[in-house]
């Protein structure tokens, strides 16, 4: 599974980069079309959730969606052909 973040829901209010245990979300530098600044994902591959989502068929952690006032956080499915990245941090 592969963590994106729908830029066009996204308000910049960085609550994301303070809940994941792995320090995915950084903030963002540039504001996008809206002026909003979206935050940055660091090798979002070591998120439990990208890892494991789909061995255990439900939603792990889910911290960063949980605490997401507008729904902005999801996981989908990588692209066939695409290889999948994977990272493992202890
Ligand atoms: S699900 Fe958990 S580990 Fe994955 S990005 Fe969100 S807070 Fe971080
Ligand atoms: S918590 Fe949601 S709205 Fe706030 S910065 Fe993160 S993705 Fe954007």
């Amino acid at each position: 599974m592969r963590l994106v973040i729908d830029e066009k829901r996204c308000k910049g209010c960085n609550l994301c980069t303070m809940v994941c245990p792995y320090h995915i979300f950084k903030q963002g530098k540039k504001p996008n079309a809206r002026g909003v600044v979206v935050p940055e994902l660091d090798r979002p591959e070591r998120c439990t959730n990208c890892r494991l989502r789909k061995l255990y068929g439900r939603t792990l952690c889910g911290m960063c969606q949980m605490i997401c006032p507008d729904q902005a956080i999801s996981w989908e499915e990588e692209k066939p052909g695409v290889p999948r990245k994977v990272a493992i941090e202890y």
